[in-house]
């Protein structure tokens, strides 16, 4: 069945427009049955219902950072704008950020409440990707991201396996990492940090980890990007890790079809996850009722130093 028959249903209708006021009652949603996606029939309205819904979830990881919006007003399928800045968006609740942070750019922005999230998803915003530091020491990345696809010729299985291989490579310089579907087609590994080394050393020791997976592991990993050298291998991706560098937020979702969420799991989910948009705006709210305990709760709490792990990393 359809989408936007069922949206159509009174009570469900109801249902909607009671959690959109309940999040952000000052933002008045138009055009809600507009279509989105056509593979789902998922609208507008559902769109905006879902980050309403999400909202308490998601603002802990969009809180304080710099966020970049990929606006897609035609639905997944038009055309689709990526977003720094707020010139051309007038967003309630949004807020501008200091443009000292950003010298010689116009102000960042910040999605802090469920209002500016809500009154986002209202002007067409489908997917937030934030920086790896927040606003507080904007130079220092509190986070390092290991973004893992599958490329040409590259089975499921194999990026399970490079996610996991990749925890462990993590583990043995003492560093725990965090999971996440992507929402799109691969996986995200995520290492808390403490904010203490600049952008350009968090990146340098990250492209290290990779290219040290890819002399362990040659048959699995390969450090060079570049579709030749692909080819049946993972190119673990490291570049997400420089200053401006943005990735999709947890939660996210995405303007892709059938609009997959990326998702926080626990790496012992790993075995069974079947694609990085295994869920998405309909399907996440299933999960996250039965999984009560945040795979993530760690997450919050883990500031490691990369001091000690460099060290190791250098010996290996
Ligand atoms: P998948 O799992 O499908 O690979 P992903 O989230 O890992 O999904 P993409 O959505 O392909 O990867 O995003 C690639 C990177 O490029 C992200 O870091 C994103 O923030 C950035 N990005 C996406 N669109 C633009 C754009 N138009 N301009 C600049 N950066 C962009
Ligand atoms: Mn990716």
């Amino acid at each position: 069945m359809k989408r936007g028959a069922l949206a159509l249903h009174p009570q469900l209708a109801t249902l909607k427009a009671t959690a959109v006021r309940a999040a952000a009652p000052t933002v008045k949603i138009t055009h809600a049955e507009r279509v989105v996606d056509s593979r789902s029939g998922a609208t507008k309205g559902d769109l905006v219902e879902y980050y309403a819904r999400i909202a308490e979830r998601m603002l802990p990881h969009l809180r304080e950072r710099p966020v970049a919006l990929v606006r897609g007003p035609e639905g997944v399928a038009g055309e689709i704008f990526f977003q720094k800045h707020g010139e051309k968006l007038r967003i309630p609740g949004i807020h501008n950020l200091d443009p000292a942070l950003w010298p010689g750019h116009p102000p960042m922005l910040e999605i802090a409440t469920a209002e500016a999230l809500v009154g986002a998803a209202q002007m067409n915003v489908i997917e937030l990707h934030t920086w790896n530091s927040t606003t507080g020491a904007i130079d220092k990345p509190d986070r390092m991201i290991f973004d893992l696809d599958p490329g040409e010729a590259i089975t499921w299985a194999t990026v399970r396996e490079a996610a996991s291989l990749t925890r462990e490579m993590l583990e043995l310089l003492g560093l725990e990492s965090f999971l996440k579907t992507s929402g799109g087609q691969g996986l995200h590994v995520v290492v808390p940090l403490r904010p203490q080394l600049g952008y350009d050393e968090v990146k340098d020791f990250s492209a290290t980890v990779v290219r040290h997976l890819a002399q362990t592991l040659p048959k699995l990993f390969v450090a060079k990007s570049g579709a030749r050298n692909r080819v049946g291998r993972i190119f673990v991706d490291y570049l997400r890790n420089g200053r401006g560098a943005t990735t999709a937020a947890a939660f996210s979702a995405r303007a892709r079809a059938r609009l997959g969420v990326g998702v926080p799991v626990a790496w012992k989910e790993l075995k069974d996850l079947e694609a990085g948009d295994q869920w998405n705006i309909f399907t996440v709210f299933d999960r996250l009722a039965k999984r009560r305990v945040d795979p993530w709760k760690a997450y919050w709490s883990a500031k490691q130093a990369l001091g000690p792990a460099l060290r190791k990393l250098a010996r290996v």
